[in-house]
C-alpha cells in the first residue's frame, strides 16, 4: 500500500480542521482528509452566528446576511428581541468553508475517509480510503481529530467513546418568494420536545426552517417531527410561509459536557470532537475557527521546535476560556431539555423581563458571575433536596 509521510494528519474538513490547517507555518507538512466529495457541501449546519465575532475573524461581509430582530415563541407566548447591540448573522456556510479552505497550508484530499490508526514509534500510521483509488496510508508525527461528532481518531485509538448524547437537526431550505424574511425566529414548546426550532433568512433570499432535538431524550424521526410541525398551524402563527421546493439539510453534533482533556500526547481534538459548540444553542462555527487557528499556531511551533509543550499551552488556554461557562451552559441545557410546554411559557415570560443585551449574552453562552453563582446555588440546592429526600423517603 502507498505510504505518505507528513508532520500532521488532520481528519475532517469542517471549520475546525480547515482553520487549524489555515494557520500552519511554512516548513510544516500537513495532510487534511475529508470524507465528503467537496468542502462545504452538503450543508449540515444553519450558519447562525454573531457579527462582531465573525468580523473579528475576518470573514468577508458578502458571505453573510445581518439580522437585527428575533421573535421568540413558546406555545402561548411571543417575545420580540432587539439584537442591534450584538447583531446575528446567517452565514453562507458553503462559501465560508471554501474561503477557509483557500487559506490552508496543507494538502487536501476530499472523498477520502479516515478508516483507522495505529501507533507507529512515537507517531501514527493511519489508513485512509479515497473514492476511486482505494486504500493508502499516512505516517505522521501528530494527528488532529477534527471529524466532528464522528470522533473518528479518538474512537480508533480507544481514547474516547463516540458521544451518546447528541443534538440532531433537520432543516428545510426554500426560496422565500414574495415573503421577505428579515428576522430570526426561535421557537420552543410542544412541537419540539427536548429541543428548539428556528427560521432564518439566508444571504441568497431563502429561508431555513429547522428543528433540533436531543437524543436519546427524544428519539422521534426528525422528518416526522417536521411534518407534524408543518401541519400544526404554528408556522402561520409565526407569520412564516409553508416550505415549497425545499431541499433538506441535516446534521448532528455532540451534546455532552465540555471536557478539559484536548491533547493526548500527539493526538489532539478540536471542534465538535472536543464539544466546542455552545451548550445553550449548539452554535459552534466561530468557536471552531477561533480555537482551530490557535491550534494551528501551536502545532507549527511544536513541529518547528521539536517539542510538544505548545500543545499543552493551547489546551490550557482553551480550557481557561470555555470550561466554566460551558459547565453553566450545560446545566441550562440539561434543565431545558426536560421543560414542559408550560415551563417554556414561563421561560419566555422570564426572558421578557431580562434586558436584551443580557439575553443575547445568554444565547451566546456568556454568563456574568452573578448568573454563575445563582445557577451553582440552584444545582447545589437540588442535590441537597434530592439527598435529603432519599434519606427521609
Ligand atoms: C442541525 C445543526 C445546526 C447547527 N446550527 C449552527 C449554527 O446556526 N451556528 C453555528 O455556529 N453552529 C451550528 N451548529 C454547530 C456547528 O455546525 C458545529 O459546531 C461545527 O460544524 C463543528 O465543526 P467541526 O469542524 O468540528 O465539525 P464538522 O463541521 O462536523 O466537520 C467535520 C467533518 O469531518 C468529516 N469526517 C467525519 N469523519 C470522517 C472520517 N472518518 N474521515 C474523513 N472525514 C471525516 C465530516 O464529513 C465533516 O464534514 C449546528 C449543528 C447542527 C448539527
Amino acid at each position: 500500500m502507498r505510504i505518505e509521510e507528513t508532520d500532521i494528519l488532520i481528519v475532517g474538513g469542517g471549520p475546525a480542521g480547515l482553520s487549524t490547517a489555515g494557520r500552519l507555518a511554512d516548513g510544516v507538512k500537513a495532510i487534511v482528509v475529508h470524507q465528503d466529495k467537496e468542502i462545504g457541501w452538503p450543508v449540515r449546519t444553519s450558519g447562525g452566528s454573531f457579527k462582531g465575532d465573525i468580523d473579528a475573524l475576518g470573514v468577508p461581509s458578502e458571505f453573510y446576511v445581518i439580522v437585527n430582530t428575533a421573535e421568540i415563541y413558546s406555545d402561548n407566548r411571543r417575545l420580540e428581541l432587539d439584537m442591534s447591540s450584538d447583531p446575528v448573522v446567517v452565514l453562507d456556510v458553503t462559501k465560508v468553508y471554501r474561503w477557509l479552505a483557500e487559506q490552508m497550508n496543507a494538502e487536501l484530499h476530499c472523498a477520502t475517509k479516515f478508516l483507522r490508526v495505529e501507533r507507529d514509534g512515537d507517531g501514527f500510521l493511519s489508513t485512509l480510503r479515497t473514492v476511486g483509488t482505494g486504500e493508502w496510508q499516512v505516517r505522521s508525527r501528530y494527528i488532529v481529530d477534527a471529524s466532528g461528532w464522528h470522533m473518528a481518531v479518538l474512537d480508533s485509538l480507544a481514547l474516547k467513546p463516540k458521544p451518546e448524547r447528541k443534538g440532531v437537526g433537520i432543516e428545510y431550505e426554500f426560496p422565500a418568494r414574495n415573503h421577505r424574511l428579515t428576522k430570526a425566529v426561535l421557537f420552543f414548546g410542544k412541537s419540539i420536545p427536548s429541543g428548539y426550532g428556528w427560521a432564518l433568512p439566508t444571504a441568497d433570499g431563502s429561508i431555513r426552517l429547522g428543528l433540533g432535538q436531543i437524543r436519546p431524550i427524544n428519539t422521534e424521526n426528525p422528518k416526522d417531527l417536521m411534518d407534524r410541525f408543518l401541519a400544526s398551524g404554528e408556522l402561520e402563527r409565526m407569520g412564516l410561509p409553508q416550505p415549497e421546493d425545499f431541499h433538506v439539510n441535516s446534521g448532528t453534533l455532540p451534546s455532552e459536557p465540555f471536557e478539559k482533556d484536548l491533547v493526548f500526547g500527539r493526538v489532539i481534538r478540536v471542534g465538535d470532537t472536543a464539544n466546542f459548540a455552545t451548550p445553550t444553542l449548539g452554535e459552534g462555527i466561530r468557536i471552531c475557527i477561533t480555537h482551530g487557528r490557535a491550534l494551528g499556531d501551536a502545532l507549527s511551533e511544536a513541529v518547528l521546535q521539536g517539542r510538544d509543550k505548545p500543545l499543552k499551552r493551547w489546551e490550557k488556554s482553551v480550557t481557561r476560556e470555555l470550561a466554566l461557562k460551558y459547565k453553566v451552559g450545560f446545566w441550562v441545557n440539561q434543565g431545558a431539555a426536560q421543560y414542559s410546554p408550560e415551563n417554556w411559557d414561563a421561560s419566555v415570560d422570564r426572558m421578557s423581563r431580562v434586558p436584551s443585551e443580557e439575553l443575547l449574552q445568554f444565547f451566546k453562552n456568556e454568563f456574568p458571575p452573578k448568573t454563575i453563582l445563582r445557577r451553582a446555588w440552584l444545582v447545589l440546592k437540588r442535590r441537597i433536596l434530592r439527598k435529603f429526600g432519599r434519606q427521609t423517603g
